[in-house]
C-alpha cells in the first residue's frame, strides 16, 4: 500500500496508517482552534486518535474471525475514512463471510455498551453543564461507535454491510455478479456523498453544509468499490490457476560470465525484457530487466560482467505455487518479473506482468466466446 506509515505489528499483524490520516487530523486541528482555540484543537484531535483506536479494534474484530476460520491477516491499514483489514483469501463459504464482516461492528456494539453502562451508573447518560472532561468525551467516543456501526452496516462495497449482501447475493448467484452487484451500489452511493460534500444538502429543516471532508470520504468510498470489483474479477479469471499457467517458459539466460554487451544482443535479437543469468547447471544467479541494463551500460559499458547488475534476494515461486500468491510476491517486490523454479533451484521459467497480462486477455475472450454460444 502506498502512502502508508508502519506503525508496529500487534498479534502478528502489522498495523499502518495513511498519510491522509495526517491531513484529517490537521484539519480537525485547525477546525478546533477556529472555534475554541488550542484547548478546542487539542480536544478534536485526542478524539480523533481516540476514534481511530477504536477503527483500530474494530478492524482487530474483523483479524481475529478471520484467524478463527483459518485465514490470516498480514496487515490493517487505517484510512481517514476508517480502516482496512486485508485478509489473506477471501472465505469461499458465505457463513464465513458473513461472521467475518459482521465480527468488526460487533466490536463497535460492545465499545459503545461498555461506555453507555459507565456513562449511566456514573449519572451521565446525557451530558450535563457538570460532566468534565472525561465524561464528556466518554459520551463522545460512544456516539461515534454508534456512526461507526450505522456506516458499517451500509449495504454497499467497500463497507461491511456490503460483504454482508455480497455473501446473501452469492448463495443465489455467482461470486463475481454479487460482488459487481455489491460495488455499484457502493459506488453510486459514494457519488451521491461527493454531491452532498459538493453542495450540501437541506431535508426538512437539517441543513448539511457543504463539506470537503464528505468529498474525501466519497473519493475513499468509490475507489475500494472499484478495487474490490477489479480483485474479485482477477480472482475469477485465475481462480485454480497455477504460476505454470502464466509462466513464459520459452526464454534464454545469460551465463555469469556473460557481459553486458551479450545482454544487449539479447535484447535486441529477441522480444525478452527480463535476463536471468544462471550456472552451467542451470542453477539460478540473478535477475534483471531492461531498464536496469539501460542504466549500467551507460555507467560501465558494454563490457561490464553482468554479476553487478543483476538483481539477487527477490521472491522465487515455483511453477505450483498459486496464481494469486504468485502475483501478490511479485506486486510487494515492487518488481515486473519473478524467477521461477523447480525443487532443485534450476531456472524453468519468468513470471512476468506483461505475461500475466496476455494470459488475462485469452480467458477472458475464450470466457467470453462460450457465453456468447
Ligand atoms: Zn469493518
Amino acid at each position: 500500500m502506498r502512502w502508508a506509515i508502519r506503525l508496529g505489528r500487534i498479534a502478528g499483524i502489522e498495523v499502518r496508517i495513511h498519510v491522509t490520516f495526517f491531513l484529517l487530523l490537521g484539519y480537525l486541528g485547525l477546525a478546533g482552534y477556529h472555534a475554541e482555540g488550542m484547548r478546542g484543537a487539542l480536544e478534536l484531535m485526542l478524539l480523533a486518535c481516540v476514534v481511530f483506536a477504536c477503527v483500530l479494534l474494530h478492524e482487530f474484530g474483523h483479524a481475529f474471525a478471520a484467524r478463527r476460520c483459518g485465514i490470516r491477516t498480514p496487515d490493517i491499514t487505517l484510512f481517514p475514512f476508517g480502516g482496512v483489514a486485508r485478509i489473506e483469501r477471501m472465505p469461499e463459504n458465505p457463513r464465513q463471510e458473513i461472521f467475518i464482516a459482521l465480527a468488526g461492528p460487533a466490536v463497535n456494539v460492545i465499545i459503545a455498551t461498555v461506555l453507555w453502562a459507565v456513562l449511566a451508573v456514573s449519572g451521565h447518560a446525557v451530558p450535563t453543564e457538570q460532566t468534565g472532561m472525561a465524561g464528556t468525551l466518554a459520551y463522545e467516543v460512544m456516539s461515534v461507535n454508534v456512526m461507526l456501526l450505522l456506516f458499517n452496516l451500509i449495504p454497499a462495497f467497500p463497507m461491511d454491510g456490503g460483504r454482508v449482501l455480497r455473501a446473501l447475493l452469492a448463495t443465489r448467484l455467482d461470486h463475481g455478479r454479487a460482488t459487481r452487484i455489491a460495488a455499484h451500489i457502493g459506488q453510486a452511493l459514494a457519488v451521491a456523498l461527493g454531491m452532498v460534500g459538493v453542495f450540501g444538502i437541506s431535508i426538512r429543516a437539517h441543513e448539511i453544509a457543504p463539506n470537503p471532508m464528505l468529498i474525501v470520504v466519497a473519493f475513499f468510498v468509490f475507489m475500494a468499490a472499484a478495487n474490490e470489483a477489479g480483485a474479485v474479477q482477477l480472482q475469477s479469471v485465475t481462480r485454480g490457476l497455477s504460476v505454470a499457467a502464466a509462466m513464459v517458459t520459452d526464454f534464454r539466460a545469460l551465463p555469469r560470465n556473460a557481459s553486458l554487451g551479450e545482454a544487449s544482443d539479447l535484447l535486441l535479437h529477441t522480444s525478452q525484457h527480463e535476463f536471468p543469468v544462471t550456472d552451467p547447471d542451470g542453477t539460478l544467479r540473478g535477475i534483471f530487466t531492461r531498464s536496469d541494463l539501460v542504466v549500467a551500460l551507460r555507467e560501465g559499458g558494454p563490457e561490464a560482467s553482468v554479476l553487478g547488475v543483476m538483481r539477487e534476494g527477490f521472491p522465487i515461486v515455483h511453477p505450483r505455487t498459486p496464481f494469486d500468491e504468485g502475483f501478490r510476491l511479485m506486486q510487494q517486490s515492487g518488481t515486473t518479473v519473478l524467477p521461477v523454479t523447480d525443487e532443485e533451484g534450476r531456472l524453468v521459467g519468468l513470471f512476468t506482468m506483461e505475461n500475466i497480462g496476455e494470459m488475462l486477455m485469452v480467458r477472458s475472450a475464450i470466457a467470453q466466446s462460450r457465453r456468447g454460444r
